[in-house]
């Protein structure tokens, strides 16, 4: 009885002592059913919505926190599939592969994680690093530094001289022959060994560069760069494991074998043709569009000397394109994803995404869709982001305007909270 009694005083005292967080929004966004609702309260206890009242409720216990919110618009977490968040490309970015340590490159991405959480975006899917940013995953979910959530790729996997070989373009006694391990395969078995070894680093993702890119020292910017047997490797063996395949594209060939080979989303997909997207219709492959970085190396190319001369020509040709594939791709159904490539440009700026997918014909309720319920569902993790809802995570974020009459205000997040802890 006496033990009982105990453990009632317990009880009672840690209920009390629970410091709960009152939301009093003028506008929240449904993202499920595409709605705006108003004069709302979310109540957040610890890192979890509790409950969600009509109007604006306050509670009785003066160790709760009101924060009013009701002159913004309310919505969940924005998650952008498509960063890189160990590095942001300046001029002098070829010179750090030499001179930059894991500690130097890790420094580095702390000031970009934060400023991709303070721009509104609580969860990200890191698309390819040297592994790093398989550390800032860890430091972030363990609360040593800020920033967001982060599913990540560790290492992309490429083929000798394609895309993501680390040795591109440098000189052939330090050139090497990178395998595997370093995430370059010339073979099927070679492919499920990498796949296994991004496993054993800890990553939650694989990335593949299915075609040539942009910002690598090579001459080609879209050639397809695996076999279709190398890529259905490398899904199958990722289904193994419980990861989903992600792949970066330009040329329609590439595209192709991407989606039949069983990756859950195509990257950039700059020339994929008509019969590509009936093709991602069919198999439900997502698209992530990645317009901010292809309108960003358009514009930087057109600077002397900013890109390696074997770049220019590229970013000139593929990086006018995205927009106008996105509009394609949207106008024939194929299913879209919310990525901004962002470590091209700036990070923090990936906001600007949102403008650019609506510009052309995107609705604003979509976009925030496509980076709220439909970010969450790819990444596995629907019943706990992307949507403001009892017993989801209290991601949860705000803008001075309402996003559906001017989605530039998506560039211009002014509250952020991730798991119940208020970063702005
Ligand atoms: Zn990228």
């Amino acid at each position: 009885m006496k033990k009982l009694l105990l453990l009632l005083i317990l009880f009672l005292s840690f209920s009390n002592s629970a410091q709960d967080t009152y939301l009093h929004c003028g506008k929240i966004i449904d993202t499920e059913n595409g709605k705006i609702l108003t004069k709302k309260t979310i109540i957040v206890s610890a890192d979890k919505i509790t409950a969600i009242k009509n109007g604006y409720v306050s509670s009785s216990n003066l160790k709760d926190i009101v924060i009013d919110l009701k002159t913004k618009t309310v919505m969940p977490g924005l998650i952008d599939l498509h960063v890189h968040l160990e590095s942001e490309f300046n001029p002098k970015k070829g010179r750090l592969d030499f001179t930059a340590n894991e500690a130097d490159i890790a420094y580095g991405s702390l000031d970009y994680a934060k400023k991709t959480l303070m721009a509104g975006f609580t969860t990200v899917r890191d698309l390819g690093g040297t592994g790093v940013n398989i550390a800032l995953r860890n430091a972030i979910a363990k609360g040593k530094v800020v920033g967001p959530r982060i599913f990540t790729a560790g290492k992309s996997i490429a083929t000798t001289g394609g895309h993501a070989d680390p040795t591109n373009g440098w000189k052939n006694s330090l050139k090497g022959d990178p395998g595997p391990k370093e995430g370059v395969v010339n073979s099927v078995d070679e492919a499920k060994k990498a796949v296994r070894q991004r496993y054993k680093d800890g990553s939650d993702n694989i990335k593949i560069t299915a075609t040539g890119g942009v910002m690598s020292i090579a001459k080609n910017g879209q050639n397809p760069q695996f076999t279709l047997e190398e890529i259905k490797s490398i899904c199958d063996t990722a289904k193994d494991y419980g990861m989903i395949v992600a792949a970066h594209a330009h040329g329609d060939e590439g595209i192709q074998r991407a989606i039949i080979g069983g990756v859950t989303t195509i990257e950039h997909g700059t020339l994929m043709s008509d019969k590509s997207m009936e093709l991602m219709k069919q198999y439900g492959t997502y698209f992530v569009p990645t317009i901010s970085a292809g309108k960003e190396v358009a514009e930087k190319a057109k600077i002397k000397g900013y890109y390696d001369e074997l770049v220019v020509p590229k970013a000139l040709a593929i990086g006018p394109k995205l927009q106008s594939t996105f509009k394609k791709a949207y106008k024939a159904g194929v299913k879209i994803a919310f990525g901004s490539d962002a470590g091209v440009f700036p990070h923090g700026l990936n906001g600007k995404e949102f403008r650019y997918m609506n510009e052309v014909g995107m609705p604003a309720m979509e976009c925030i869709q496509s980076a709220t319920t439909t970010n969450a569902l790819i990444l596995g993790m629907e019943n706990d982001l992307g949507q403001i809802k009892v017993g989801f995570i209290a991601d949860i974020v705000a803008t001075d305007d309402n996003p559906i009459n001017l989605i530039s205000t998506m560039e211009n997040v002014v509250f952020v909270m991730k798991k119940g802890v208020v970063y702005k």
